[in-house]
């Protein structure tokens, strides 16, 4: 591994970076350092926040500024005023020991005509979010003439708050010759475009897997019903008594009003989202920051600004609407080599949605049993155990009220006293779980498991794709979109499912077809996996779609008699008497109990 000292940076950096503290370059910075130092090249970078970016780009770059012309040499544009500051501060850090380098933030929200002011004395690097530089280009504050080098931070994350058009505009204003780097933590066609349009035969760096999360995030859910979402949460912060998390909701007020019953319950947590003011949006990043609070319910786009880097999880209290917005959220642990744990609450309905996270971030997601009430509490209580048995006992104040605390408390002996001061520390969790019903996850209620345990989730520790699993004749139904009509009879479902599935042949139980649309049971360890499998999938250029039918129809059945291989007995029939009577009649069946029934029906018939 080379080091920093090899790299080529002056004394002074070198002295920059030792006093940060870098002992050694990390992944990004080892690929992207030589590369910038080395000569002109364009590149890309995919890498996700937390990975040491900043110094990637930013130690050369501030290498390469002569401080001696005083016109505006680099141009940093970043999606929040909050990582322009960043940026603007760790540059300045690695410029500590170097001439005089003028960097400036410029970034909305905030007076433009200090910044006008700012530019005005001219600027070697200008750090800026695009709308912003928009507007000072357009009063001619800054002048990009001699800008050689532009880098794209978080690239995505510009396109994903609808920068493109800013972007666009501001690369047709640095001139042509200029070097140009682009940072992002997923390559989508938007960002292949843009490298396409402006960049010069860029060289790729990937840090980790393209569009895949960072190697240190593990990633977990727990399946449930959408009425405990907000218990399920709770119980996650009673079970993990230290945590540090941000709790991402999807909308403001969903945001406001859980961080509400939160407090309310008693939880060191605050909402950030887009209805405070930005003051209140800094109070409450900077109580975070300095971990005044434990867990902060945020929107993704509130907390675009924050930057904390030992953050314990990140729990997806609703599934982003965007894939690749899970990449960010989860993102945000696991961070500068620590570890750290992404959790998604899911519904029976979401699985689907979590499948194509989970093929989007090639890693495993695993099951999470909810923790029980008698596990929450005997967590607790361990871990204030350890607190008592390491607390520190020197405080001379204690000792002059010890005779008369001990006098007062004489009649107890050691089992009653500790009895009653475990009373007074867990009152909340004891009341709230003594008599609580624990939380049961809808596939093990329906499966029948763990009666009354409340555990749920898979405990054999088994891959969730269920391949390596024994079957046990539960078969689930599933609705898809295709029908007689188009010329789809199970020989076309068997195809279907063979030629989108790895691995061993998917149990196929009772199939019935109707003119738009059928059913077919899974065994009910396939259902997920082969939900994901055909979601991309067209049948006769039809775009397929597969869903879990109602769950009346999902009940344990003995069986799994049929597999993909070996034909549902019914499709054995000749063609031309699979259409004759039995499946119209058993759709009318279907329609009255199925939730697809009317609704659905409408929606997927042509
Ligand atoms: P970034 O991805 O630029 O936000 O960096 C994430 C964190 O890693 C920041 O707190 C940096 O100060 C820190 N960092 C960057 N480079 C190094 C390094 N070589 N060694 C240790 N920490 C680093």
């Amino acid at each position: 591994m080379i080091n920093f000292e090899e790299m080529g940076f002056t004394p002074g950096i070198l002295k920059a970076i030792q006093e940060l503290g870098f002992e050694s370059p990390m992944p990004v910075q080892e690929k992207v350092i030589p590369l910038m130092l080395g000569g002109e090249v364009d590149i890309i970078a995919l890498a996700q926040t937390g990975t040491g970016k900043t110094a990637a780009f930013g130690l050369p770059l501030v290498q390469a500024t002569d401080t001696e012309i005083n016109n505006t040499q680099a141009l940093i544009l970043c999606p929040t005023r909050e990582l322009c500051m960043q940026i603007t501060g760790d540059l300045t850090d690695y410029a500590r020991f170097t001439g005089k380098l003028k960097i400036l933030a410029v970034y909305g929200g905030a007076s433009i005509d200090n910044q006008i002011r700012g530019l005005k004395k001219g600027v070697h690097i200008i750090v800026a979010t695009p709308g912003r530089l928009i507007d000072l280009i357009g009063r001619g504050a800054a002048r990009l003439s001699a800008v050689t080098t532009v880098i794209l931070d978080e690239a995505d994350e510009m396109l994903n708050m609808g920068f493109l058009d800013s972007i666009n505009e501001i690369l047709e204003e640095v001139p042509d010759g200029r070097r140009t780097l682009l940072f992002s933590a997923t390559m989508s066609k938007e960002i292949a475009s843009i490298a396409r349009k402006y960049m010069n035969s860029p060289v790729e760096v990937t840090i980790g897997t393209k569009n895949s999360s960072a190697d240190n995030v593990s990633h977990a859910y727990y399946l449930i019903h959408a009425k405990d979402k907000y218990k399920v949460l709770k119980r996650i912060a009673d079970f993990e008594p230290d945590i540090y998390g941000i709790v991402f909701c999807r909308t403001r007020n969903e945001t406001q009003e859980v961080a509400s019953k939160l407090i309310d319950d008693g939880y060191n947590a605050d909402a950030l989202h887009g209805d405070l003011s930005q003051m209140q949006r800094d109070a409450v990043m900077q109580k975070f920051r300095v971990r005044n609070l434990q867990l902060l319910v945020a929107t993704d786009v509130a907390a675009r600004g924050l930057d904390v880097d030992d953050l314990t999880h990140v729990i997806n209290y609703s599934l982003p609407d965007d894939n690749e917005v899970y990449t960010h959220r989860s993102g945000r642990t696991g961070r500068a080599g620590k570890t750290g744990i992404s959790i998604s609450l899911v519904h029976l309905r979401e699985r689907h949605i979590l499948q194509q996270i989970e093929r989007m971030v090639k890693k495993p997601f695993k099951a999470l049993p909810i923790p029980t009430g008698t596990e929450i509490c005997g967590k607790q209580l361990y871990n204030w155990v350890t607190k008592l048995e390491n607390v520190v006992t020197d405080h001379q104040e204690i000792e002059k009220f010890l005779p008369d605390i001990k006098e007062k408390l004489a009649g107890l002996d050691r089992e009653e006293l500790l009895k009653r001061v475990v009373s007074l520390e867990f009152d909340r969790f004891l009341d709230d779980y003594r008599h609580g019903e624990d939380l049961i996850s809808p596939v093990a209620e329906r499966d029948g498991r763990d009666g009354g345990g409340g555990r749920s989730g898979r405990r054999d520790g088994r891959e969730r794709d269920g391949r390596d699993r024994e079957y046990n004749g539960n078969y689930k139904r599933l609705f898809i979109n295709l029908g007689k009509s188009d010329g789809f009879y199970p020989e076309q479902l068997i195809e279907l499912v063979n030629s989108n599935t790895k691995g061993p042949k998917v149990p196929i139980g009772k199939i019935d077809l109707l003119k738009t649309f059928s059913f077919f049971e899974v065994e009910a360890s396939f259902a997920d996996g082969l939900i994901a499998a055909l979601s991309d999938t067209t049948f006769m250029d039809r775009r397929v779609a597969v869903e879990i039918a109602q769950e009346k129809t999902d009940k344990p059945r003995q069986g799994g008699d049929y597999t993909s291989k070996k034909p549902a007995k019914w499709s054995d029939r000749k063609p031309e008497k699979r259409n004759q009577g039995r499946s119209e009649s058993r759709g009318k069946d279907y329609k009255k109990e199925s939730r697809f029934g009317r609704k659905d029906k409408k929606k997927y018939s042509r």
